[in-house]
């Protein structure tokens, strides 16, 4: 099934909102292995909607409209589909009722524009809306599937999961089973993961591997089809277990998740706290182990120390060693992990410090991070980083990293 997502909305097309219904949907068609082609965004006009349905028509067999099904003027989007289809609208008498309901409970007049959005294209499924009064559409004719879904996310989101994608489901035309996993990585680039399966990725036909970068980490995709789940499973874990034999040590989880999320999961599995000091990240890891929830029963707690007398003061960093070696130091990283996680009697204590940028300190390159981890069993160490994004992207990464490094 080949989709085109239409949003309609002068109001995207003057830049006052962003199409993040567009957005939404590309997700969800990706996890149902349907193939989005095209997004088109088109104003609340008539004859231009007419338009961009007819070329919609000639490239999709999936048109999913959302936006414009509202009691306004300008609400014009099923009144176009319907003249386009040579179809009436009628109206949908459990719609009808809860426009009804809605109004009399809050003692407000219902006018005849209230009544409009329960019309409905005729012989369409109805979609129920949960958040709203609109309710959505889908109808197949001669091939083409049209879905029309309001244009608020808080309407649209929860009608396309709870009812929408289903009724997609019934309508793919071929009985194959569609099924994927995304496997995510951190620590290594995508060039490099792609060079390590390179032979995958060319020789790839079912499943199928799509590797995608963003945020310092990549992701692969595997997307199967065959009969049934089960088959679809098979083929997706054969080549799982070859990447992963691979590359697996940069392999952090599967499809939703991240890794202060995993971190989290990993932690309270052990049943280990953790305590934490940071100096370029200015309270950044801390800030996202807080906020997953459930963290209060592994997160001790921490310490910003930003400047050098705050890391002696707070953290007991030696003299010598700020002397010596200066703060940003694979000796001071140690010295943070091991004093903050006795300080605050932990199983284990994480320490970053290190060059966000742009400009150099100590004589060391933006870039340098040290990331200090230390144990209660006495075990500890400290890896080293050379970074060459820009501050933010600097200090994020150096998060991501510490998560990388306790989970291996
Ligand atoms: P309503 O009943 O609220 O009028 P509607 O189905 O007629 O809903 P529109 O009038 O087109 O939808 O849009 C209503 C609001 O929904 C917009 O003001 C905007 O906030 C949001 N919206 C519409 N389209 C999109 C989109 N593509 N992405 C994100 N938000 C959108
Ligand atoms: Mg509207």
């Amino acid at each position: 099934m080949d989709a085109e997502i239409i949003a309609v909305g002068s109001e995207l097309l003057l830049g006052q909102i962003v199409n993040t219904n567009g957005r939404f949907l590309s997700q969800q068609f990706a996890e149902m292995g349907i193939n989005v082609f095209y997004h088109t965004v088109v104003g609340d006009n008539d004859r231009r909607l007419q338009q961009a349905i007819e070329l919609a028509e000639s490239r999709a067999d999936l048109i999913v409209f959302t936006g414009g099904l509202g009691p306004t003027k300008d609400d014009l989007t099923k009144e176009t589909i319907a003249r386009h289809l040579g179809k009436q609208l009628v109206f949908d008498e459990e719609a009808l009722r809860s426009i009804e309901d809605y109004f009399s409970k809050k003692g407000r007049i219902m006018t005849e524009n209230n009544k409009k959005q329960a019309l409905v294209l005729e012989g369409c499924h109805v979609l129920r809306n949960d958040h709203g009064m609109a309710p959505g559409m889908v109808l197949t004719q001669a091939g083409i599937t049209y879905m029309l879904l309001p244009g608020p996310p808080k309407e649209m989101e929860p009608m396309f999961l709870s009812y929408g994608s289903q009724q997609l489901q019934n309508r793919l035309q071929s009985k194959e089973r569609i099924e994927s996993k995304v496997l995510r990585f951190y620590g290594i680039g995508e060039a490099l993961l792609e060079t390590e399966i390179e032979d995958l990725l060319e020789n790839q036909t079912n499943p199928t591997i799509a590797p995608l970068a963003a945020d310092g980490e990549v992701t692969l995709r595997i997307t199967a089809k065959d009969e049934s789940k089960e088959k679809c499973e098979a083929l997706i874990s054969q080549v799982e277990a070859e990447i992963l034999r691979r590359v697996g040590q940069f392999y952090y989880g599967s499809n939703q998740t991240s890794l202060i999320q995993e971190l989290v999961k990993e932690l309270t599995k052990r049943d280990m706290t953790i305590a934490v000091a940071e100096s370029l990240t200015g309270g950044m890891f801390q800030e996202q182990l807080t906020t997953i929830p459930g963290v209060s029963a592994i997160f001790k707690g921490g310490v910003v120390s930003y400047a050098t007398a705050v890391k002696a003061k707070m953290l007991h960093v030696s003299e010598e060693t700020i002397a010596t070696y200066g703060v940003v130091s694979e000796q001071c990283a140690l010295e943070m992990a091991a004093n903050i996680r006795t300080e605050l009697e932990s199983d284990v204590g994480i320490s970053f410090t290190g060059v966000a940028g742009p400009e150099e300190q100590e004589g060391k390159p933006a870039g340098t991070v040290f990331i200090g981890i230390s144990y209660r069993d006495g075990r500890s160490h400290v890896q080293s980083l050379n970074l060459s994004g820009s501050r933010a992207q600097n200090r994020i990464r150096t998060v991501k990293y510490g998560c990388h490094y306790l989970l291996r």
